[in-house]
């Protein structure tokens, strides 16, 4: 069977991730093998660049963007504690459900889906919470939510960012924004295999981390060992676990990539191919979902057409075009469609693609 590469959430008629795919496909290197030890330092020093931090604990955990997720929760909050979450897709809620797992006293601000989130009322819902947490680039409904705004006004707690969408895809600024934590993925707009979840803590959250987290693997104290720093004190490497050293080559390349475009101007280019794709289905009649203002570029959602079967569409363009469209979530999950133009593939000739082939099996329908 032959296997034509696409992209998650998008189209690809072509490899998308060439440099990526090539760092998988070299020889594997043991994880405590001096080079792949200098490969990973500069993959951390790559994610500072990305994410705009000097954080020195900023690293790749070893798995998918949730375990990011849970474990800035599991580390920095326990039983009791208040936490309060903007909700406005299936990504908050997420945070509510692994925030209330650790015991904490979840607050959770709702806003409608497809709507940002009312940043008065994310501040304002709790007089003294420890975490204030808000999804960035909420990929469920197409949102951005402003972080830059909720990190300013986070008073003295601490402020966590959901940046799996967002980062390499949309401007953002861990440090000037004062976010004390933030996780990512980096099978979005970094363009590699999923596996990793690019993750940042600075000294703020980190000496208000609790104790002895309900996780061993997730647990950042332990981490220490993996970043360079030992756990203890005495610097030096210590064992944790054995990293998965062809997806941090592989992340380490598509960073690369990243940089050598330049974060501006890969920032541009997502804002482009979004606007132009957002364009372009508004010129075909289409309606979109997210509120107009608050659009992501690199996600975009759109309502299906009265009469429209969802499934079928997403079928055809897959089967004929080689391009992979998502549903919507939750409620929407057969009203809406979901477009994802991120990383290599936030390009003009897949804007052409996707109007193009969307257009000729619409007529059709
Ligand atoms: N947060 C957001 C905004 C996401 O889009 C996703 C995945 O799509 C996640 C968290 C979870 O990441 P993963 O599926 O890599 O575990």
């Amino acid at each position: 069977m032959s296997v034509v590469a696409r992209t998650l959430l998008g189209p690809g008629p072509t490899n998308p991730y060439p440099e990526a795919t090539a760092a998988l496909a070299q020889p594997l290197l043991g994880h405590l093998d001096p080079a792949f030890l200098a490969l990973l330092d500069e993959t951390c020093d790559r994610l500072r660049a990305v994410y705009r931090t000097d954080n020195r604990r900023t690293l790749p955990l070893s798995a998918t963007g949730s375990a990011g997720m849970e474990a800035a929760f599991v580390n920095t909050v326990g039983p009791g504690d208040v936490v309060v979450v903007g909700v406005n897709g299936l990504f908050g809620v997420r945070m509510c459900d692994v925030a209330a797992r650790c015991g904490a006293e979840v607050v959770r601000v709702d806003a409608i889906w497809g709507h940002p989130l009312d940043v008065d009322a994310v501040l304002s819902a709790h007089p003294a919470p420890k975490l204030i947490a808000a999804v960035h680039a909420e990929t469920s409904t197409g949102i951005r939510n402003d972080v830059a705004a909720l990190a300013a006004g986070k008073g003295d707690a601490l402020f966590l960012a959901d940046c799996v969408t967002s980062l390499a895809g949309i401007e953002l600024a861990v440090d000037d924004w004062g976010i004390d934590l933030a996780y990512s993925g980096t099978q979005k707009c970094i363009g590699v295999a999923p596996g990793l979840s690019p993750f940042t803590i600075n000294d703020r959250a980190w000496e208000r981390r609790i104790e002895r987290p309900q996780s061993w693997y997730l647990d950042l104290g332990m981490l220490g060992g993996y970043v360079g720093e030992a756990a203890s004190s005495g610097g030096g490497r210590t064992y944790h676990h054995t990293a998965p050293t062809a997806m941090v080559a592989s992340l380490h390349a598509g960073l690369g990539r990243v940089l050598e475009e330049g974060l501006d101007s890969v920032i541009e280019r997502h804002a482009a191919t979004g606007a132009a794709l957002q364009d372009g289905l508004q010129a075909m009649g289409l309606e979109l979902f997210a509120a107009q203002g608050h659009r992501l570029p690199e996600l975009t959602t759109v309502r299906v057409p009265a009469g429209v079967d969802s499934l079928a569409v997403r079928g055809e363009l897959l089967a004929r075009y080689n391009i992979e469209i998502g549903a919507g979530a939750g409620e929407s999950a057969a009203t809406v469609w979901r477009i994802g133009l991120m990383g290599y593939n936030a390009r003009p000739d897949i804007v052409t693609l996707i109007l193009g082939a969307l257009g000729e099996i619409l007529r059709r329908s």
